[in-house]
């Protein structure tokens, strides 16, 4: 080894020892006769002394470095003088008085610094992701990682789970989103999918007798970007046979808390994990993903808009729709500005608009809607929404889906202005009895809520026939913070009941046959009663380290636009390579 101890590692039990360290120059300070480099590496940084009246041949030697030049020092471990005990760094007792500098390698100026704490720009981060990765906080992150991962694999080989690996060539496994497709050479014309999930995989592991099956698996899926999504992601996928729902929760349950609490450091708020049905989280919170730190619950206040004259609420309530509410505290303030800042909010949400009233101190309203509300009304409906003086009361109008997506946009947005998100705990819960189906319009057909291996509640089979819309699954997702980080369900295990979702999904006999076949087949070979879940470990890690998105938690992530800024990739290839693949690209494509 070139190195005898890590730059984190000594301390005042070590002084005297001869060591060998090496490292980067995280910062040189040359006061003439004296030079001081802190060398660090992943485990910390040290403090050598380069004195050029003991060791003249090092003196020249570190003359000539820089920043993130790679060095190899040699020397004694010192005590520092107590004016120079440095209480912020672990190694800060010591430094090393060095006898030898070696050069290892010299380091061109970095775009950005390294050891600085000025946060440089995304797409410099991006495009030098190797020099963005040896910054503190991202070791910091990438290790977080590795210990979760670690735990987790330790965790469940406690507990009798194997882990397997399922193929990244294979046939489409849809979970919503667009297949990435690889041509084949060797059949000209057929392509293999790379798996959203290994969902099919791992229900026909549990036929195949496995039990208690997982994989730290890489998933892929070709959908547009946001800040906690990625083209491809990384889950704790797990199935199990002969479980119930509780089960299911219960282990992913001892499990998160278990490792939070071991790898982060950071507490669970609420344990046991509140367990709330779909409708419930859609009626109080507006979303299936409800951040649960604080309250500022939805009101519905159709019931007391409708006897007002104003035109917007009334039609809307008249031709069914929805007008709801939240109430943020202390903001009656609120300038023109601010309101129509919050607009936006709703409006990115697709609603048209945003009512507000202001409480003022003397309880009555400052509002431009309050001349269409009788006073006896709009003391009802301020009371109705459980305002207090001083708070502004923020009404949108439209479709549920729309009103309740726009009003949980506030609620979240809120839930940072007014700091009711501010302790570092994760707090969890559950969202059980989800829909079956939600119906698509657009294509006449009812599509998966989950995704389509989704078992029914065994009381609501026969509904299928009859009201697929009333149909409850037996569908679980875990909510961390606002954030969805698992989902999964016990499975259908029966035959029938499959051919039954595939045909209320709109696949015929035969396309159900051409593309899980393999699976209707499996389930005729005693296909145990199964479920499993597939925690999301960038979420998870991402909520641990208190990062804003999942690319603070990847080593080489891609951009917003599904690029890899390093290495240039995707690219463009070589025409002997489409043809071998029997591709010809289309006349109109231009290079980006
Ligand atoms: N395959 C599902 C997903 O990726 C998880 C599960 O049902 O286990 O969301």
């Amino acid at each position: 080894m070139l190195k005898s101890h890590t730059c984190g590692e000594l301390r005042a039990e070590h002084i005297g020892q001869e060591v060998k360290l090496a490292g980067w120059v995280n910062r040189r300070r040359d006061y003439g006769s004296l030079v001081f480099v802190d060398l660090r590496d992943r485990w910390g940084v040290t403090q050598v002394v380069v004195d050029a009246g003991r060791s003249p041949e090092a003196k020249e030697t570190v003359a000539r470095i820089g920043h993130e030049y790679v060095l190899q020092i040699e020397g004694e471990v010192v005590a520092r003088s107590p004016e120079s005990v440095n209480d912020k760094l672990a190694t800060g007792e010591i430094e090393i008085q060095a006898r030898q500098v070696r050069i290892l390698n010299p380091a061109k100026t970095p775009p950005f610094e390294i050891s600085g704490d000025i946060e440089p720009g995304e797409e410099t981060r991006m495009r030098w992701r190797y020099l963005d990765l040896r910054r503190e906080r991202m070791q910091r992150n990438i290790i977080l990682r590795h210990n979760a991962i670690w735990f987790i694999r330790r965790y469940l080989n406690e507990r009798g789970f194997v882990e397997i690996e399922t193929p990244i060539l294979f046939k489409s496994t849809p979970e919503g989103a667009r297949d990435y497709l690889v041509p084949s050479r060797v059949h000209p014309g057929k392509f293999y999918a790379l798996p959203q999930s290994p969902q099919q995989l791992k229900q026909l592991l549990m036929v195949a007798g496995y039990e208690k099956y997982f994989q730290i698996a890489r998933c892929f899926r070709d959908e547009d970007q946001r800040g906690d999504r990625q083209p491809e992601f990384t889950q704790l996928d797990m199935e199990m046979s002969f479980v119930e729902r509780d089960d299911v929760l219960d282990l992913i349950e001892s499990l998160m808390t278990a490792m939070i609490e071991e790898v982060s450091g950071r507490g669970v708020a609420k344990k046991p994990f509140p367990r709330l049905s779909y409708a419930e989280v859609i009626d109080r919170f507006g979303t299936d993903r409800p951040d649960i730190r604080f309250g500022l619950e939805l009101t519905d206040i159709g019931k007391i808009v409708a006897r007002s004259d104003f035109k917007v609420f009334t039609s809307t309530i008249e031709v069914g729709n929805k007008v709801r509410a939240i109430v943020a505290p202390n903001c009656a303030g609120y300038s023109r500005k601010d309101i129509a800042d919050l607009e936006e909010i709703v409006k990115d949400a697709g609603a048209k608009g945003l009512a507000t009233i202001a409480v003022q101190e003397d309880g009555t309203p400052k509002s431009s809607i309050a001349k269409f509300f009788a006073d006896d009304l709009m003391q009802e409906l301020i009371a109705a929404v459980g305002a207090s003086p001083g708070d502004l009361i923020l009404m949108v109008a439209d479709v549920p889906s729309v009103v309740n997506e726009a009003l949980s946009a506030l609620r979240t947005e809120f839930g940072k202005r007014l700091n009711l998100v501010a302790n570092g705990d994760l707090s969890f819960c559950w969202v059980i009895d989800f829909p079956l189906f939600e119906w698509n319009a657009d294509e006449d057909r009812w599509d998966p809520s989950h995704h389509m291996f989704t078992s029914p509640k065994p009381e609501h089979v026969a509904l299928l026939d009859t009201d697929p819309g009333k149909v409850l699954s037996q569908q679980y997702d875990l909510v961390c913070n606002g954030y969805e980080v698992a989902g999964g369900s016990i499975r259908i295990h029966d035959r029938n009941v499959q051919e039954k979702i595939f045909a209320l999904i709109g696949l015929d006999v035969e396309q159900a046959k051409e593309r899980f076949g393999h699976m209707l087949e499996a389930f005729e070979y005693g296909a145990p009663p199964h479920g499993g879940i597939a925690p999301g470990i960038d979420r998870l890690v991402m909520l641990m380290a208190g990062e804003p998105n999942i690319r603070e938690v990847i080593a080489f992530p891609k951009s917003q636009r599904a690029a890899d800024l390093m290495a240039g990739a995707p690219s463009e290839v070589d025409q002997q390579q489409l043809d071998d693949l029997h591709i010809k690209l289309a006349d109109d494509i231009k290079p980006d």
